[in-house]
């Protein structure tokens, strides 16, 4: 759950899993607030859904738990196929599951098919080749997918899932660390990943301050600011707000790069987005290949005439 909904990473992983072929696809909620999420989980196409909200997984750092729990599952239900989101818990819960259950997990993916045996397509020598790697006869699979690698539909036809309760496995071990403190990051606009639009900014920017301009654009558009990571080991904006292969994937409807090259590693985290606006002053960057509408000049001229433009749009 993020933000009180079914975090977006969830409901891809559902969408793309209705597509595998599976006599079942079902899904896994552990958390105090875990039967909120039933209805969205049946929306995206799971028949079942297992929850626990013993409140230790609020109380807890959760992916012992999780993972131990999520263990005993297996057990009981033999999935073939296991799928996580890549974020921080989830590799964190796969990692631990796999060591638990001598699987291997397969991390970092971009696309899974399972039409003959199960395989995963993922970046590797930093993104500059695809690789699809096979799993052997061993289940279940486990399985890393990025973020906003799928879109995310709901099935044609839900019913309400069938609720399970799961008893959840915490031990003495996972109480020896509890969470103290949250400080949510309070970010005006929408997240990065969520964002209908994304304004980002790369060297060609040329220090931090001239971000102010990506965040005025950014905030008329209703949007958020990404970065390469040019941008970002200059130390001008956060990691948080890196795009790429190292950093986030993003598909929105409009993704605008301004100063930025268009290297392999920034575009395999942007190319989904539907429409691409490039600014940059070289005719010949590669940004330009995969461009929708590209503007040759000076991002520190355009970006001012574009926010004037926008600020006269909203009256
Ligand atoms: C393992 C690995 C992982 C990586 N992961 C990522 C990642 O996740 N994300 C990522 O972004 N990169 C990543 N990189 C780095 C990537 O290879 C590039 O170095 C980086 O994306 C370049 O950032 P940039 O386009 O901002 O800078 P540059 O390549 O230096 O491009 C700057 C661009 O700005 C243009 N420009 C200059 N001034 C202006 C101006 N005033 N107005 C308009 N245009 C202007 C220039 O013409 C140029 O095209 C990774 C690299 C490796 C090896």
């Amino acid at each position: 759950m993020s933000r009180g909904r079914v975090a977006a990473g969830a409901l891809e992983l559902l969408t793309k899993a209705r597509t595998l072929g599976a006599e079942a696809v079902e899904a896994v909620c552990f958390g105090p607030e875990a039967r909120d999420a039933v209805p969205e989980c049946g929306w995206y196409g799971a028949t079942t859904v297992h929850v626990s909200t013993d409140p230790a997984f609020g109380e807890l750092l959760p992916s012992g738990p999780a993972a131990d729990t999520l263990a005993t599952l297996v057990a009981d239900r033999r999935p073939d196929l296991i799928l996580f989101t890549a974020t921080h818990g989830g590799r964190d819960v796969a990692g631990r599951l796999a060591a638990k259950l001598e699987v291997p997990v397969i991390a970092n993916g971009l696309d899974i098919e399972a039409t003959d045996g199960i395989s995963v397509t993922s970046s590797i020598f930093g993104a500059t080749q695809l690789v699809r790697t096979a799993f052997g006869a061993r289940r279940p699979a486990l399985v890393l997918l990025r973020p906003r690698s799928f879109d995310a539909k709901p099935a044609p036809v839900s019913n309400a899932p069938l609720v399970v309760t799961v008893p959840p496995v915490i031990t003495e071990s996972h109480r020896r660390a509890r969470v103290v403190a949250r400080a949510p990051d309070v970010a005006a606009g929408p997240e990065l990943e969520d964002a209908r639009v994304v304004v980002s900014g790369g060297r060609g920017l040329r220090e931090a301050r001239n971000f102010e301009l990506l965040q005025e654009v950014a905030g008329l558009l209703h949007g958020a600011v990404g970065a390469s990571r040019a941008a970002v080991d200059a130390g001008w904006v956060p990691y948080a707000l890196q795009v790429g292969q190292t950093g986030k994937t993003v598909r929105p409807t409009v993704y605008i790069a301004c100063g930025i090259s268009g290297a392999m590693q920034h575009t395999v985290g942007m190319k989904g987005a539907q429409h691409i606006v490039a600014i940059n002053r070289d005719p010949h960057a590669p940004i330009f290949k995969i461009a929708d509408l590209g503007i040759v000049g000076d991002a520190l001229t355009i970006l001012p005439q574009l926010a004037a433009e926008l600020r006269s749009r909203a009256g």
